[in-house]
């Protein structure tokens, strides 16, 4: 980190000062209201990708493991199960395929933002080794068809179909899954992983139903309109006046390709992101050493050693992520906290500062037109929102037939008519307007109450925990509800690259499931372990609200109200925390299990 000699006291107070100005030009009354869900306006969710749903007969039959959610999680729970040899693996996906957030973002210029060679899982295990330093996102599509495939998952899944119901049965010790197309099936065990990102969700705008142009979310892009691919070609809209609104990591994407096939763009933003380097090339084996058995789990184990603020001897992936680790401390409750906490502190803003005054002058140095450019740069700190990176983005603004309409003194826009949007005393005339506007936290989960859980007794987990908080024994498992397994859900840990957590996840659930059929038994925590748990969790977690808390307003702080949820995660980093689940695997495995009342057939 820079030296926090660098900056003066005062220097360190204006900056503080003009984040606060930009914070109150951006935070709204309506907080997280502000945004309506897909399913208010009906077609916006519809799957444009399915083609025809078949009809089925509805399933009344007996699975070993039903998987909610057919995205990298539930894929990755499926083909560790199948690897230890459990026969009957049903995923259940809304989608008409596997894939998850890669099925449904399908947008043109979509690629992973982090390194394609740690971001894929199961490289090992499949002997794919990617092209490209960051992968286009049809390349991690089809990864994740390979894996399905691989480990034989198509078998039993059940696509274009959405759990309605889990319910605990105590007289057969089973899980009763419904669904939305009327299956009613037995399993022995339930893994959930419905993603946290998954539902989409639309800026509640006054009007925005009277627009009678064509419109659509990124993430159920319409080429049949726009023409093209997700390489770009939008040849359709070149007699098009397009808007998008969205400039997160989504419409940092998208934007370059929308410039270059429409006949105008509209950008409007209501907070610029940081842009950085991303210098995308193609690679090949020998550069990312894939010359050896498990190379491609010693790359990820590097990268998150990195990214959690652990040492490591070298630094395998070299990009911007782990260059700039030092300050993802505060992004996500993923990282190693540090001892002395006051001088961790102050270096961390000096470093902080020092990162977005270089992000600010990458901006001068492409836009061209200081107007535009003065109105590109980010001012709060570099963990209040996710990062991005792009060599395309910026570049975009200084082409003739791209406008960037600023709407942050507004709150974002402040009307939609039936022919254009509102900002200001101006109305912006549009032919097509695409929303890059992200999606609901944690909506689709179990714990949302989207998806009724009811354990023994008829008790439903989301009115325990309404009542009594989350309560968990590593985010996985909860008391009162056996042979539930939840990936990838609170109390447990998260990183920037999330398939590595839920990898570790999948592995620990079938480390469950094969412990209780090799003992015949419950998978299921005591209140004691829970206990525990919820405690060793409330340390540290302070630090984070105090800093979201000041935070220009977005996902990651409930629109500028802080952590919603007090303690929500390890609070020692997702490195430890993964060693944590491999050391309790190794010690304790056997306190979580309970002795079947019932016989399983
Ligand atoms: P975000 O929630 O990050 O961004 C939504 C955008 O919409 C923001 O710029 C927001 O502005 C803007 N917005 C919302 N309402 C209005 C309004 N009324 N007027 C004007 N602007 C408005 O969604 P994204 O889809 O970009 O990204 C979500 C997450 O998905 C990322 O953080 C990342 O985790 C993941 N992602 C990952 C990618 C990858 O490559 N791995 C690629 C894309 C996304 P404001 O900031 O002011 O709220």
């Amino acid at each position: 980190m820079a030296n926090s000699q660098e900056w003066s006291v005062e220097a360190l107070a204006d900056l503080r000062e003009r984040y606060r100005a930009e914070r109150e030009r951006r935070v709204r009354p309506d907080g997280v209201r502000q945004y309506l869900a897909a399913a208010e306006f009906g077609y916006y969710a519809d799957d444009p990708y399915a083609g025809e749903t078949a009809e089925r007969e509805p399933l009344r039959d007996r699975v070993d493991v039903a998987v909610v959610g057919g995205g990298f999680g539930g894929i990755l729970a499926g083909a560790r199960l199948r690897r230890q040899g459990v026969e009957r693996v049903r995923v259940i996906e809304t989608g008409g395929d596997f894939g998850g957030t890669w099925y449904w973002n399908r947008y043109p210029g979509i690629h992973c933002d982090i390194e394609s060679h740690v971001y894929l899982p199961m490289l090992d295990e499949t002997g794919y080794v990617p092209e490209w330093k960051y992968a286009p996102g049809e390349e991690i599509r089809r990864h994740a068809v390979r894996i399905a495939e691989q480990f034989d998952l198509y078998r039993d899944a059940l696509f274009s179909t959405a759990v309605t119901a889990l319910t605990w049965d105590d007289a057969t010790e089973t899980w009763i899954v419904t669904t939305d197309r009327g299956d009613e099936f037995r399993a022995t065990y339930v893994v959930t992983a419905t993603g946290t990102l998954s539902e989409l969700k639309l800026p509640g705008i006054p009007g925005i139903e009277s627009f009678k142009g064509h419109t659509f979310h990124t993430s159920r892009w319409d080429y049949a309109y726009t023409g093209g691919t997700p390489d770009g070609g939008l040849a359709r809209l070149a007699d098009k006046r397009v808007g998008v609104v969205g400039t997160g990591a989504t419409g940092i994407q998208v934007v370059p390709k929308l410039a270059e096939g429409a006949q105008h763009l509209y950008v409007f933003q209501r907070t610029p992101s940081t842009v950085d380097v991303r210098a995308n090339r193609r690679t090949t084996a020998q550069d990312v050493g894939a010359d050896h058995d498990g190379w491609a789990r010693e790359r990820r184990d590097n990268f998150l050693r990195i990214v959690s603020g652990e040492a490591a001897e070298a630094d395998l992936v070299a990009d911007q992520w782990t260059r700039s680790a030092g300050l993802l401390e505060k992004l996500l409750p993923s990282f190693r906290r540090h001892g002395d906490r006051a001088a961790f502190e102050a270096a961390y803003e000096a470093a902080d500062a020092a990162k977005m005054n270089d992000i600010r002058a990458r901006v001068e140095q492409i836009v061209t037109d200081p107007g535009t450019a003065e109105k590109l740069k980010p001012w709060y700190r570099y963990a209040c929102k996710r990062p991005t990176f792009s060599d395309l983005y910026l570049q975009a603004f200084n082409r003739d037939n791209v406008t960037l309409v600023d709407t942050a003194d507004s709150h974002g826009i402040e009307r939609v008519t039936e022919r254009g949007v509102v900002v200001g005393d101006t109305e912006y005339e549009l032919d097509c307007l695409v929303f890059a506007t992200g999606f609901s936290v944690g909506a689709s989960g179990i714990h949302s109450g989207r998806l009724p859980v009811h354990g023994r007794n008829g008790v439903q987990l989301q009115d325990v925990w309404r009542k009594r908080g989350p309560r968990t024994l590593h985010g996985l498992t909860s008391n009162g509800f056996p042979n539930l397994i939840q990936l990838g859900g609170v109390q447990s840990t998260s990183s920037v690259n999330y398939t590595h957590v839920l990898d570790e996840h999948a592995v620990h659930a079938a480390a469950l499931i094969a412990a209780a059929e090799a003992e015949g038994a419950l998978v299921e925590p005591s209140c004691e372990a829970e206990d525990a748990w919820v405690t060793a969790l409330a340390e540290g977690a302070a630090d984070h609200e105090w800093f979201h808390a000041e935070c220009t307003p977005g996902y990651y702080n409930a629109e500028g109200r802080g952590r919603p949820n007090g303690p929500t995660a390890y609070p020692h980093g997702a490195f430890a925390f993964h060693d944590l689940l491999r050391k309790w695997r190794a010690a304790s495995l056997g306190e979580i299990l309970h002795t079947r009342t019932v016989a399983l057939d």
